[in-house]
């Protein structure tokens, strides 16, 4: 890993925390972002995944579900000084057009990449402040910068993200926190098997006929992000596979 944190005023190890670890590319980043020097805190519901990857890495794992208010105090209390924090937990549910749409997939879309990503940064806003170079990075997706046909819980959760993201730019001028923006298009991790409620021929399906991204390489493009220099701040990156165009058209063999 060729990225390095920036060093803090007293020589300790910046804390990064990174919601959705227990998989994919929260996972992904822990290591990376553990690789380049952060004291690593993970965050899932999934607890016994993210108690061994915060063992093999070094860090602290902390039982987290971004759509439960007192869990998300919870961890934010428990973190001991923070400096940067990945907003990662989310994915969609379901691929139903507006017409069939399940009311309880579009909810718990919402709560986990609207509101958990609110409620996540509205809590570690005063930690971050206080670490004089805080960072925050939000996992969007190009579902936030497009529509698609059945994506409309997911892509309308997204376009939120990006409006968030927007918002913060302009109320954190002025103040020593970085907010970074990465809007990944196709990435095999566990996103597809969810969306489609574990039936792996659907999800295996939505990468057939090209190389998707990995986990590891939007990992990298978090790490590169919170290692530049602290006047630094990258807004907005945009990553698909090179045979991914935009969310409706790929080029397969
Ligand atoms: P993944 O492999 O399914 O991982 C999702 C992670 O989010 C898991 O660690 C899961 O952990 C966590 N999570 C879900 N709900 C949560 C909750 N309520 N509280 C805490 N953690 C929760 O999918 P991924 O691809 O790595 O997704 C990570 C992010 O990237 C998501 O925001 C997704 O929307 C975005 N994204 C993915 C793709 C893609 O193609 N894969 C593309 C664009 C954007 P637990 O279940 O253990 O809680």
């Amino acid at each position: 890993m060729p990225y390095s944190a920036n060093p803090t005023p007293d020589g300790t190890k910046p804390v990064a925390a990174i919601t959705g670890a227990s998989a994919g590319i929260g996972e992904a980043t822990a290591r990376a972002l553990a690789a380049a020097g952060f004291h690593v805190v993970v965050g899932a519901r999934r607890a016994e995944r993210i108690e061994s990857l915060a063992t093999e890495i070094g860090g602290d794992a902390i039982p987290l579900d971004v759509s439960d208010r007192e869990s998300v105090d919870a961890f934010a209390a428990r973190l001991p000084r923070l400096n940067v924090l990945v907003n990662n937990a989310g994915g969609a549910f379901g691929l139903e057009p507006i017409a069939e749409s399940v009311d309880e997939k579009w909810r718990a879309m919402w709560e986990t990449n609207v509101l958990g990503l609110m409620m996540m940064t509205r809590a570690c806003l005063p930690a971050l402040e206080a670490s004089s170079a805080g960072h925050i990075v939000n996992i969007g997706s190009i579902a936030g910068l497009e529509s698609y046909p059945g994506g409309a819980g997911y892509t309308s959760a997204k376009h939120g993200v990006v409006a968030i993201t927007e918002t913060l730019r302009v109320e954190l001028l002025g103040k020593p926190i970085r907010i970074t923006e990465v809007d990944p298009g196709m990435v095999e991790t566990e996103f597809s098997l969810v969306r489609f409620d574990g039936d792996n021929d659907r999800a295996s399906n939505v990468y057939r006929g090209l190389k998707p991204l990995t986990a590891a390489d939007i990992a990298d493009i978090i790490a590169f992000a919170v290692t530049r220099p602290p006047h630094v701040n990258i807004d907005h990156l945009r990553v698909t596979p090179l045979a991914q165009a935009s969310a409706t058209l790929a080029h397969r063999q």
